[in-house]
């Protein structure tokens, strides 16, 4: 019963003072958040801006990049670099980091029913990708670059070999065929 009390009730808010309404309906106040407005937005025109592309039109993002990097929240400003990239970071509290862990859960559940609904193309696709973004060491990441793009050159180099020529083919079965009597002639022999 009182789950339901709870769960119908809706939060009471004190009601504002006479003077609390008035300086919410005054000049100053909105003047106040006018010049708030105006000074991010001279921030923003000023400083530096995120280049990634936005998703929505595909232009650059504009939006502030985070303290000391190019990128802003929403687009890896705020991954950690270096030895640490792509590594799950403890966060301040232990109620954060909780937090944190039951979202990557969350996430983490999202991401398998997204792979089981993919066909198998978009779903080697995206394990790909997957791959190549491991986390690890700046040294181990470069080392599994290098390594990928060794293998990618090795495939391409087997898919541009010739086609072996007619003639050789030609010469191939003649031998075999050849090869063939001369063991047929010494079975009839012995
Ligand atoms: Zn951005």
């Amino acid at each position: 019963m009182d789950d339901l009390l709870r769960a119908t009730r809706k939060k009471v808010r004190r009601p504002r003072s006479a003077r609390q309404q008035a300086w919410a309906n005054s000049a100053e106040f909105a003047a106040f958040g006018r010049a708030g407005g105006e000074q991010g937005r001279r921030i923003q025109a000023a400083g530096p801006v995120c280049g990634a592309k936005r998703r929505s039109d595909g232009l650059p993002c504009q939006a502030t990049p985070m303290p000391g990097r190019t990128r802003c929240r929403s687009h890896g400003g705020c991954v950690p670099r270096g030895d640490s990239w792509h590594r799950v970071q403890a966060a301040s509290s232990v109620a954060k980091t909780d937090r944190k862990m039951r979202d990557l859960e969350r996430r983490r559940k999202k991401r398998e029913a997204r792979l089981a609904a993919m066909d198998p193309d978009q779903r080697e696709r995206f394990l790909r990708r997957s791959r190549a973004m491991r986390p690890g060491t700046v040294v181990e990441r470069a080392q599994r670059r290098h390594d990928r793009a060794a293998r990618e050159a090795f495939a391409r180099l087997g898919a541009e070999r010739q086609p072996v020529s007619p003639e050789l083919a030609a010469l191939d079965s003649r031998i075999a065929e050849l090869e063939a009597q001369i063991a047929a002639s010494k079975q009839r022999t012995t």
